[in-house]
This record gives structure tokens, sequence and C-alpha cells, in this order.
């Protein structure tokens, strides 16, 4: 049994009842006004049961309703109740009655749809966070993308904020995959990521900015600030090794360049200034730090 059916059985009950019980003791008893409280169950059918297999039409059950009131109203108009009380003063009561049943029973609808529909924003505002947070961050090293570090740095531009960067890329990177394999690299990028991630400061953000290339943004810094943030991370890498299935020791370097916002107008100058002096890192023989020449 579908619920569909059970809600429509429900539904035809409350009709024929309002129906019947209007019959019985007339019109100025009130039970027609459980005719109009029904007319907004059809629309909470629909969005209730929008997953069932028979799509509902909410019409249906206004125009039944509204066609067995009107009606109700007339037939009753001019046919005598089959039981009357002979007492305006328990109409006047019954209708009292019945209307206050109807008043409550369309207050606890309304708020289970409002408690409905609230949690349902909720629900939606959490996805989007964890949505948003998620199209910010790379998926193999949790680091923020290239998008999200460019987003931070239009900011800093709009606000002429001063800051600095700092560009790494890992020595060798292409050997080590063709040595112990991709799985290993990513370990191992995975194991750097960490230690830049263990290194900033809150206001700072650390993203993948290529393939095993590691961009720091960190506002407010002054070139020297940000040699010693590089010097720092390049220590700890160092001394770092990622233990193959066979026991070999896989250790890592990096070469970085350092720049800072003031050697040019936009970031991506700034991020050229540094990525030119991380390529003089490399010509001098890599595993260093370079925070002076190369083009600005
Ligand atoms: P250099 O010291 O001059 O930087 O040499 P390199 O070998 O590190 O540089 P190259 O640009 O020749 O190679 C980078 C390699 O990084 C090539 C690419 O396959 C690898 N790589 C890029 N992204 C990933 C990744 O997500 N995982 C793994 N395992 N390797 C990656
Ligand atoms: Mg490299
Ligand atoms: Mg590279």
């Amino acid at each position: 049994m579908s619920i569909v059916f059970v809600f429509n059985t429900i539904y035809i009950e409350i009709l024929v009842y309002s129906i019947v019980a209007t019959m019985l003791v007339g019109i100025d008893c009130g039970f027609m006004l459980y005719l109009i409280a029904i007319i907004p169950l059809g629309y909470y059918a629909v969005y209730s049961f929008r997953d069932e297999d028979k799509k509902i039409n909410p019409m249906i059950y206004v125009i039944s309703t509204v066609v067995a009131f009107w009606v109700t109203r007339i037939v009753f108009r001019f046919i005598e109740p089959m039981y009357s009380f002979g007492n305006i003063v328990i109409d006047r009561v019954m209708y009292m009655v019945n209307y206050t049943a109807i008043a409550i029973a369309i207050v606890v609808f309304c708020s289970v749809i409002v408690t409905r529909v609230i949690s349902l924003e909720e629900k939606q505002r959490l996805q989007n966070e964890a949505l948003d947070k998620l199209s910010k961050l790379d998926p193999l090293t949790g680091l923020s993308n290239r998008r999200s570090i460019q987003e931070r740095c239009k900011l800093a531009e709009l606000e002429n904020e001063s800051y600095a960067i700092v560009l790494g890329d890992i020595d060798d990177f292409k050997k080590i995959n063709d040595t112990y394999g991709h799985n290993i690299g990513d370990e191992v990028l995975k194991e750097v990521a960490n230690i830049f991630k263990n290194a900033i400061r809150s206001d700072d953000i650390v993203c993948r900015w290529g393939g095993e290339e590691i961009l720091i943004f960190i506002p407010g810094a002054s070139k020297e600030q940000a040699e010693m943030v590089a010097e720092r991370i390049l220590g700890k890498i160092r001394t770092l090794t990622v233990e193959t299935e066979n026991h070999a020791k896989v250790g890592v370097t990096m070469t970085m360049g350092v720049a800072v916002s003031i050697e040019a107008k936009e970031f991506i100058g700034v991020a050229k200034a540094a990525d030119d002096r991380l390529y003089i890192g490399k010509q001098l023989g890599k595993n260093r730090i370079i925070s002076n020449g190369g083009q600005a």
C-alpha cells in the first residue's frame, strides 16, 4: 500500500466526515470549515511524495474540496439537518470548538512546514560551505588550489596590501617518480605539503601552485621575513625522508624563490619574479633560496 494511497484515504475520510456531520447537525455547527482547512494538505502531499512514481496534481485536492464545500453549503441551506440541538447556544459552541480545533491544526501544520524549510535551508548552507571549501582545495595535498590564492591576491591588490610570496619547487622530482614510482612521488608531495602547512601562520595561505610547486602568500611580510619562513621550511624538508616498501629512504630538497608585492604592479608579476629567482636557484645547483636578482 503506497503512502499516497494512505494519504488520499485520510483526505477523503475528512472530506466525507465534514459533509456527513453537516448533513446531521446543519451548516451552523462549523463542520464545513474542515473543507477549507484541508486544502493546504494537497500541496503538502505534492511536496512530501514527490519521489513517488505517480506525480500528484494539487489542483485535484483543491477542486474536489471546493466543489464539496459549495455543494454541501447550497444543498444543506435548503435541506433541514437530520438532527437539531434546538438550541442556538449549542450550535455556536460547536462552531467555536470546530474553529479552534482547525486553528490549532493549521498552526501545527505551518510550524511543521517552517521547521522543515529551516532545517533544509541549514543543510543546504552547510553543503554549499563544504562544496565551496572543496572547490578551493587541492585533493592530493589538501593545500589551497591556484584559484583560491588568486582570489585572495586580487583582494590584496584592491586594498593595496603589501605581501611577500615564496615559491618552492621540489628538486629532481621526476627522478623520484622514475626511481620509486608515482605513489612514492605522491607521498613525498604530501609530506612536503604538510611541512608547509605546519610552518605558516593562520593569515598566510599555502597553495599547490603547479605539479610539484608550492607557493606561500604571506600578508604584510617583508622580504627578510619571507626568507626566514623559507629557510625554516627548507630546513625541515632537508631532514624529511619517505620510506618505500623496500625500506629505501627517499630524501627531498627544494629550491625556492622569494618576492614581495612592491616589485610588480600585479600579483602575477610578483609570482613571475619569484619564479625567475627559483629558476636561478635551479641553475646554481638547487636546494637553496634566492630572494634577489631575476626579473621583477
Ligand atoms: P627540477 O629539479 O629542475 O625541478 O626537476 P624536476 O624533475 O623536479 O622537474 P620536472 O619539471 O622535470 O618534473 C616534474 C615532475 O613532477 C613531472 C611530473 O610527472 C611530476 N608530477 C607533477 N605532479 C605530480 C603529482 O601529483 N604526483 C606525482 N607523483 N608526480 C607529479
Ligand atoms: Mg621540480
Ligand atoms: Mg616544476
